[in-house]
Formats: structure tokens, sequence, C-alpha cells
């Protein structure tokens, strides 16, 4: 039996008779050709982690031993590659090991996303996913494998939903994130400003206090041939402490004059451009990863739709459209009441272009994120689709009702400028009481709301 060894780039293992021999100058050339290998060598280049990605990225290649040519020091390799090229039968020795674990797969047949990357994960046993910095990506970390597996969904939303299911776990704090609180971008720039009139235009000014009069003033303007003089009241300045002192103040605005100890600090968003305080911005935590404590369940025993999301956390539709049913029950034997919010985002059509789909969706991230926190604990928040979200506010009176309202009104008018010229939201609401619990079902509901 051969093994079939492609290698990239430079060839460093000549022909003999257990290889079967494939050479490629570039990755692209072995995608092309996508033949079926049980060993692929990579070259140890500026370009190894998208290389890596774009191998995983297919499905047929996602278990193949992947080796870098030398040894790769980069910690965000380990998830992509399976270690460095040293001799055929070490390859060999690795590729055993992988492939042992493979068939220890209860069956290979597709269930979706987490399904597969649990799978990676247990075949990889005892990996470290470890986040690569990318200065160019909003939230500046990524995990190029859950790329490959998870391909253009926003990463923080994975990663809350794998580590819910208990499909990783977080391994070391790598780093801590200060985010926009309106698009979830960490390019932020700190910067002083004026506490008056806000502007930026500050600068540090030496002063001096005269103690005889009570002025205040630059330095330069006290300054004359003879030392200081105070140029209010004309005295001579000689000893500091007794005649003048320098305030503490030391900042002055060119826009409005205004003299201060300390600026005011704002986190401007290089990207909405909208100006926060370092309070109100979002704090992430940003971790290297390993296999959650859930793996082998989900793998060999459970059913991923089992997993319930705690309380306050946004559920799945099909948990919401129970809970809705439910609920209408008990309301038609008049034993509860609730209400139920939809909240419907419409694009404007004529700029749909206009509105990266990153961008909306890590502003749709942002937006329910936070609109979640204006809720109570026991209130139910579910995504419907990409544009459409329902609220069941259980026991909910009109007047408390009124108030939610208001707060979702405040709460979209506060965050809507930029965006609103791309999305607009609605929001509608319907109260089920006994009558309308009596006459409707949870489908007839839903299309109540419009
Ligand atoms: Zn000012
Ligand atoms: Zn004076
Ligand atoms: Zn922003």
């Amino acid at each position: 039996m051969y093994i079939r060894l492609a290698q990239i780039g430079s060839n460093i293992v000549t022909n003999n008779d257990q290889v079967q021999y494939y050479h490629y100058q570039c990755v692209n050339d072995f995608l092309a050709d996508a033949l079926d290998t049980d060993i692929i060598i990579i070259q140890s280049n500026n370009d190894i982690i998208e290389n890596a990605c774009s191998i995983r990225k297919i499905p047929k290649f996602r278990y193949t031993l992947l080796l870098s040519e030398s040894i790769c020091d980069l910690p965000c390799a380990k998830q992509l590659i399976d270690g460095h090229w040293s001799s055929l039968n070490d390859a060999i020795k690795s590729l055993n090991i992988k492939v042992n674990r493979i068939a220890q797969l209860p069956n290979r047949e597709q269930k979706g996303s987490i399904y597969s990357f649990a799978s990676y994960l247990y075949v990889n046993n005892g990996m470290n996913i470890a986040p690569e910095r990318n200065l160019s990506h909003p939230t500046l970390f990524t995990y190029p494998i859950l790329d490959c597996f998870f391909e253009n969904q926003s990463q923080n939303k994975v990663i809350d939903e794998l580590s819910k299911l208990k499909v990783i776990q977080p391994l070391e704090l790598v780093e801590r994130l200060r985010l926009c609180p309106n698009c979830d971008d960490a390019h932020l720039n700190y910067v002083d400003q004026c506490p008056q009139c806000h502007s930026i235009d500050i600068s540090t000014e030496v002063s001096i206090h005269c103690f005889i009069c009570g002025h205040v003033d630059n330095q330069d303007h006290f300054v004359n041939r003879c030392g200081l003089k105070c140029p209010n009241c004309l005295h001579k300045l000689k000893h500091i402490g007794t005649d003048y002192d320098r305030p503490i103040e030391n900042l002055r605005c060119a826009q409005c004059s205004n003299y201060f100890v300390d600026g005011e600090v704002v986190a401007k968003c290089m990207v909405c451009d909208r100006k926060h305080t370092p309070e109100n911005l979002e704090l992430r935590s940003i971790y290297s990863l390993s296999a959650g404590s859930n793996i082998e369940k989900i793998l060999f025993s459970e059913d991923l739709t089992e997993q319930t999301a705690q309380l306050g956390e946004v559920v799945g539709f099909k948990h919401f459209t129970w809970q809705l049913d439910w609920a209408l029950k008990l309301a038609s034997r008049g034993l509860f009441f609730a209400s139920l919010v939809k909240l419907q985002f419409d694009r404007h059509n004529d700029d749909l272009q206009k509105f990266d789909k990153n961008k909306e969706l890590r502003f749709k991230e942002a937006f329910i994120n936070r609109l979640a926190k204006q809720f109570r604990v026991t209130d139910i928040i579910t995504q419907k689709d990409e544009l459409t979200y329902y609220i069941l506010l259980p026991c909910t009176t009109d007047e408390l009702l009124k108030i939610v309202l208001e707060r979702i009104h405040t709460f979209v008018d506060s965050i809507v400028d930029e965006e609103s010229k791309y999305l607009d939201i609605k929001v509608s609401v319907l109260s089920l009481d006994k009558e309308l619990s009596i006459k409707n079902k949870v489908c007839e509901i839903f299309e109540k709301l419009i």
C-alpha cells in the first residue's frame, strides 16, 4: 500500500517505494487538483496560516495529516497543522494515530458544522486553539479554524454557542478588549478633550499664579528681562511659594480658552465615528480555547437540539415557538397573560449595496446583545431569521408594557443613526389575553404581528 503524499513548494521528500508522490508549486495548484492524499506538506512561509486554512476549509482535507516543512512557532498554527516534517517514519506514526482516532468516530455523515467541528477536536485530541492577532479584523483577534468550519458567521456568536454546548472551553486569557458598543469594533482612539466645549484642540500650558493680585496667566506673559513680573499688578515675583506658584490646571482649550486640570477622555470609534466614554465600552475577553467537556457526549450519544439556553439568553426559534404555545394554552384558560413584541429590521432596497454585510452582521449582533439587557431575565427573546426578532414578556400589564415599549423606542433611537440610512427598525406588539389565546394558534399569532 502506497502512502499518498503531496508536497507544496520545495522538494524535501525524495521518491521511494512506500510513497506515491505528488508535487505542486503552490496551494492553489494543489486545490485545483484536489487529489485524495494521506499527507500534505506545506511551506513554512508567511502565508502558512492562510494556506493551511484554505486546505482545511475543504471537507475532504479536514482530517488529512498536514505538516509544515520546518518547525512553525506560531501558536495559532497548532489548530490547523499537525506538526512539522522530520522523517517519513515519524509522519507515518502521526498518520496512524490520526487514522485510529478517525476510525473511532461513530459516523461521518454530515450533521452540521458543530458536529463536524466537534469531530475535528476529537480527532486532534488535546489541541490548543490560540487566537491569531489580525489588525484588519474588527475585533483584532480571530480563530482561523473557526473560519474553516463556520465561514461567514460571526466568530463571537459561534464561540458563545460552542461554549454553551461545551464543545470548547476557555484555556487561558490572552487579552481583554474594549469595543465600540455601537458596532462592536475594537479600533478605538482614546483622546483627551475640553470638558467644556468638547474640542480636542487642547494643549499643555505652563502658567504662573501671582500671590499679590491673584492673576493667573501663561508663564510667557510674566517673563521680562529682569526675571518674573506680574503683567496685571506689575510686582516683581522673586520666590516661588512666597510670591507666586504654578497652578495645577495646565491644559488650555484653543477653542473656548477654558483652563483645566484633566481633559475628558473619550474613545472615538474609527469605524462608525461615534464617541463613547470609556465606562460605556463593551468589554470582551479573548481566550485561547481547548476542547470542552461535552465533545464525546455530542459525538457518541446526545442530540444537540436537547441543549437549552440559560434564562435571559436568546433562545432558538423552535424553543420559542414551544414556549409561546405553552403560554397560549395557559392564557386560554385564564391562568396567564403575556405580551408578544416583534422587532423587524428592514433594509432600504436602493441602499442595499452600500451596506457592508459584515458591518450589518456586527451591528445586529451588538444590537441584540444590548437589547437583551433591556429585558427581565424571565422575558424570552428569539431571532427568527436574519431580520426578525420576537420577545415574549410574561405577566406584563398594559402599564408595564408601555414602559417596556418606551424603553425599546429610546434604545432604538439611541443607536440608530449611521445605520438608519440602511436599516429601519419596526416594533409591533400583541397582548396575549384569554380571548385572543382561545381563538388563535401559534402560527396565527405570528401572522397578527405585522
Ligand atoms: Zn473648550
Ligand atoms: Zn499680580
Ligand atoms: Zn463603532
